[in-house]
C-alpha cells in the first residue's frame, strides 16, 4: 500500500533501525526521533496486546476506569512533559499548544458512562408466535483497535477516541503521524508508568507503518486526510473489517445581517486561525450577508491584523498564531492564495509565507472569492479566511452545500428559529449555531463527516463506545418445551397447523385469518 504524505520529515539510521527524526517546524531544529516500526514489529506488539486483552476485557468495568483515572491524573501531573515536545513538533503558538489537553475531559465522559451504555439490554420479543423467549443484546469488545493519528492534533485527536476503546475493553495500538511522533509517545510512557495492563501501545513510522497496522488490528479507527482514509476504507474491505473514518473538512460559517457581528468576528478569527487553520472543523470560508459585508470586513480585517504570529515559549501566552506543521501543508496554503489572487480575488491581509526559515503563514483575509477558486472549495488547512458576499441566507446555504465535503459549519443570527432552520439545511456532520469548534467537544452528540468528510463517527453518547464492541444476540427460552413446533419430523397435522399459525399471527384482516 502506497502512503498518504508526498513529503516527509527526515529519516536517519542504519537500515536495519532506521529512525524518523522530528523538527520544529519553527525553527527547523530537531528535537527529537524515533524509530520506525517495521512490518513485522508491528505484528508483535499486536501480539502482545491481544494475549494482555482477554483479561482486560474481564475485568470489570470499575477496574477499568481507574486505570483511565489513573492515566488522566498522570497527564494532568505531568503536563509540560507532554506539551513541550508537543509544542516543538507542531510549531504551535503555546496558547494553541495548551488547547490539546483539554481533550482530557473525554476520559472521565466515558469513567462515568461506560457501563450504562454497555450494559446488557433486555429486548421485547416481538409476535406473539415469540412470547416465551427471552432476548439479550451484550456488547463484546473487538480485541484489539488500530487508531491512527494525523499531526494536526498529537495528543488530542488520539485522546478523543483512545478512552472509549479502552473502557469498551479493547486493546489499542496507536500510530502517531511521522511529523508529530513525540507527545503521543510520552502519554503511552504514562500508561506503561502508572503500571496499567498491556493493553496500549503505540508503533512509529510513515503510512507503510499505518497500513501494516491495518492488516494486524480488529478495527481501524483513522483520523487524516480523504486520500488516505480512501485507502484504509479498501485494506479493511478487503480483510472484512470495520473502520471509522473522521477526514478532512471545508467548513463553511454564514453570517446573516442580524448576526452579533463582534461576537462572530472573533468567532471567525479563532475559529478560522487557531492551529494556524489546522483544525478539521477550522473555519475554511465565509459567506456573509450584503447589509453587514462591509462592516464585518472591516472589523475582520483589524482584528486579523492585531494577531501575534510566531511560536512562543512555553507559557509565554505572547503569541497567538503559531507555524504551519508540515512543508506540504504551507505548499497548499500558498496555492490557495496564489491561484484566488490570479482569478480575481484581494488580500486584505495576510497573503505571504514568512521569510526566516520556519513554516510560517501570515493569517490571511481574502475576499473577492468565488467558487472558480481552490480556497473555496478544497481543504485549505491553513491561516485563511476568504469571505464572499452573498444576497441572502437561501444563497449562503447553497453555497455552503456545494461542496464533496461535509464536516461541519456555522451559522451566526439572533433568530433562534432562523439558525435551526439553516442548520437542518446545512449538508453537514454538525452546526454551531453563533459559536465554532465547540461541537468537538459535546461527547454526548456525535462528531461524524457527511459526504467525504468520513464515514462513522465518534463520540456520540452510546453509540461512540459500542462502535468498538461487536453485538451479540442471546435468545433464550422463558419457558423449556420439550419440542418446537418447527423441529422434524414434517406431518400433514404439523404442517397444517404451523400454516394456520402463519395465516392468524400475520395477516391484518378477519378475511385472510379466517383463511377466506
Ligand atoms: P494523512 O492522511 O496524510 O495522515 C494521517 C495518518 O495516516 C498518519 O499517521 C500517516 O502516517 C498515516 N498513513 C498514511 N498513509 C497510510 C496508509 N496507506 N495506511 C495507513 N496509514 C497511513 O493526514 P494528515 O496530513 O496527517 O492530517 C491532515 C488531515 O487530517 C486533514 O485533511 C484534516 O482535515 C484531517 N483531520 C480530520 C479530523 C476529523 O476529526 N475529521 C481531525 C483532524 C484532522
Amino acid at each position: 500500500m502506497s502512503t498518504g504524505t508526498t513529503d516527509r520529515p527526515d529519516t536517519a539510521g542504519a537500515a536495519a533501525q532506521q529512525e524518523v527524526v522530528v523538527r520544529c517546524p519553527a525553527t527547523t531544529q530537531v528535537v527529537g526521533s524515533v524509530p520506525i516500526s517495521t512490518a513485522a514489529e508491528v505484528e508483535a506488539v499486536a501480539a502482545r496486546l491481544r494475549r494482555a486483552q482477554p483479561l482486560w476485557q474481564q475485568m470489570r468495568m470499575d477496574g477499568r476506569a481507574r486505570w483511565l483515572g489513573k492515566w488522566r491524573d498522570w497527564m494532568l501531573d505531568h503536563r509540560d512533559d507532554l506539551l513541550t515536545p508537543l509544542q516543538l513538533e507542531t510549531g504551535k503558538s503555546w496558547g494553541d499548544t495548551g488547547v490539546e489537553i483539554a481533550a482530557l475531559q473525554i476520559i472521565n465522559y466515558w469513567i462515568d458512562n461506560a457501563a450504562e451504555f454497555l450494559a446488557d439490554q433486555t429486548v421485547r420479543p416481538y409476535g406473539a408466535a415469540n412470547a416465551g423467549k427471552k432476548l439479550t443484546l451484550v456488547y463484546q469488545p473487538y480485541p484489539l483497535v488500530g487508531v491512527i493519528t494525523p499531526w494536526n492534533g498529537p495528543l488530542s485527536v488520539p485522546l478523543l477516541d483512545i478512552p472509549a476503546a479502552l473502557m469498551a475493553g479493547c486493546a489499542v495500538l496507536s500510530k502517531p503521524s511521522e511529523f508529530t511522533p513525540l507527545a503521543w509517545r510520552v502519554a503511552v510512557e504514562g500508561w506503561k508508568q502508572i503500571g496499567a495492563p498491556d493493553v496500549l501501545d503505540a508503533v512509529f513510522g510513515y503510512g507503510e507503518t499505518g497500513a501494516a497496522l491495518v492488516n494486524t488490528v480488529d478495527y481501524v479507527m483513522f483520523t487524516g486526510s480523504v486520500n488516505t482514509g480512501r485507502r484504509i476504507a479498501v485494506a479493511a474491505a478487503e480483510r472484512l473489517i470495520p473502520c471509522s473514518l473522521e477526514l478532512g473538512g471545508k467548513d463553511a460559517m454564514i453570517v446573516c445581517a442580524d448576526a452579533d457581528i463582534d461576537r462572530a468576528v472573533d468567532g471567525a478569527v479563532w475559529g478560522g486561525f487557531v492551529y494556524t487553520g489546522q483544525v478539521c472543523i477550522s473555519v475554511e470560508r465565509l459567506y456573509v450577508e450584503e447589509p453587514v459585508y462591509d462592516e464585518f470586513v472591516n472589523k475582520l480585517v483589524a482584528k486579523t491584523s492585531a494577531l501575534r504570529n510566531g511560536m512562543d515559549s512555553a507559557h509565554d501566552y505572547s503569541c497567538e498564531v503559531g507555524s504551519m506543521t508540515t512543508a506540504q501543508q504551507l505548499a497548499i496554503v500558498s496555492r490557495h492564495v496564489d491561484d484566488a489572487v490570479s482569478k480575481g480575488a484581494k488580500v486584505l491581509v495576510g497573503g505571504k509565507a514568512g521569510d526566516d526559515g520556519g513554516l510560517f503563514y501570515e493569517p490571511t483575509v481574502l475576499v473577492d472569492v468565488n467558487h472558480e477558486m481552490d480556497c473555496m472549495r478544497e481543504e485549505t488547512f491553513g491561516p485563511t479566511l476568504p469571505v464572499m458576499k452573498v444576497r441572502d441566507v437561501a444563497e449562503a446555504v447553497e453555497r455552503a452545500n456545494d461542496s464533496n465535503l461535509g464536516l461541519s459549519g456555522s451559522v451566526w443570527t439572533r433568530d433562534k428559529d432562523k439558525a435551526m432552520s439553516v442548520a437542518r439545511q446545512m449538508n453537514t456532520g454538525s452546526v454551531n449555531i453563533n459559536n465554532v469548534i465547540a461541537s468537538l467537544l459535546q461527547y454526548g452528540l456525535p462528531m461524524a463527516g457527511w459526504k467525504e468528510s468520513g464515514i462513522g463517527s465518534r463520540s456520540g453518547g452510546a453509540d461512540g463506545i459500542r462502535k468498538y464492541c461487536r453485538q451479540k444476540a442471546i435468545v433464550a427460552d422463558r419457558v423449556a418445551m420439550k419440542k418446537e413446533l418447527l423441529w422434524y419430523p414434517y406431518s400433514r397435522k404439523k404442517g397444517s397447523l404451523v400454516e394456520n399459525m402463519v395465516r392468524v399471527l400475520s395477516a391484518k384482516d378477519w378475511r385472510r385469518r379466517l383463511g377466506r
